[in-house]
């Protein structure tokens, strides 16, 4: 599979399956049977999905933590001329998994980089989902800190593509609360939970009707998307940029009463406004 007009070898970044192991398309097998190393998130993880295929190929680790000096000693193996694959523990590599530094390094030394495509969790979700397709923004894993969060959300209120989030189960309540607050409580959504596994769900509805069937923690479990219907309001009111309408307002009236007109004037949540008035008035 190596590129035969470059004495560099090739990396291959390979999908592999996101819970279903026939997802692993015949391609992806005879790659990772063919390269002379396989990289991976989590060598233990891996080896026991690349045994049940009958991939014997040895294993390097290239995870968040060491993704700099790995990336060094796999770009000085490419460039003595081996096929390395990339693989992460689940799905693409990259999507929300290491190789973000590995990848500039060696595009920079000009190894070439073939990709070979499969399963993703974010096209999976989508293809299911019922919500509109095109355009979709993919954020990924929100800040676990509810204020970051927050205020990441706030920055994506106005966005008229699906958004689509990726979640721990553990946060999935927290996260639906907070997106009710600030994107809006009647946006059409959907968690797409478990995909391609035997339990696999996808749970339709208002933010708030999900915020509340994962109020219950025995919900809660498995690998979930968060997808959420983008801005649909063109209505001017929803164009008015709040922070901006606070620092306004804040000008001439108290915290509580400025947060309140801001909610009538943009149908924002009264709380979550109140809480971004106070951060306005202590940067102040
Ligand atoms: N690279 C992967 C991909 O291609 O989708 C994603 C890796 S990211 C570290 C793991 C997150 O992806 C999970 O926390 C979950 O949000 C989502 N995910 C992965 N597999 C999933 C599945 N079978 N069902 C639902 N979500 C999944």
């Amino acid at each position: 599979m190596a590129d035969s007009d470059s004495k560099f070898g090739t990396l291959y970044v390979v999908a592999t399956p996101i819970g279903n192991l026939n997802d692993f398309s015949p391609r992806a097998v005879e790659c990772l049977k063919s390269v002379d190393l396989i990289a991976a998130e989590d060598t233990r993880h891996s080896r026991k999905l690349l045994d049940a295929w009958g991939i014997s190929s040895p294993l390097v680790a290239l995870h968040e933590h060491n993704e700099q000096t790995a990336s060094g000693r796999l770009l000085e193996k490419l460039q003595g001329g081996s096929n390395i694959a990339l693989i992460s523990d689940a799905g693409t590599p990259l999507i929300s998994d290491p190789g973000q530094k590995l990848l500039p390094r060696l595009i920079e030394h000009d190894i070439t980089i073939c990709p070979i495509p499969g399963a993703c969790a974010i096209t999976t979700a989508l293809s299911a989902a019922g919500l509109p397709t095109q355009p979709y923004w993919f954020e990924g894993f929100l800040p676990s800190k509810s204020g970051d969060r927050q205020r990441r959300l706030e920055t994506l209120r106005n966005t008229e593509a699906t958004l689509v989030f990726y979640e721990a189960p553990h946060r999935i309540h927290a996260c639906l609360k907070a997106m009710q607050e600030t994107l809006g409580a009647e946006r059409q959504a959907c968690v797409a939970r478990e995909l391609t596994k035997k339990f696999e769900e996808f749970q339709r509805g208002t933010v708030t009707e999900l915020c509340e069937h994962f109020a219950d923690r025995d919900k809660c479990r498995g690998e979930m998307v968060v997808l959420v219907e983008g801005n649909t309001d063109s209505s001017p009111q929803q164009q008015i940029d709040s922070d901006l309408l606070l620092s306004k307002l804040l000008q001439a009236l108290p915290v509580k009463a400025a947060s309140k007109l801001a909610s009538e004037l943009t149908g924002e949540n009264k709380n979550a406004l109140y809480q971004r008035a106070l951060q306005i008035k202590e940067s102040e």
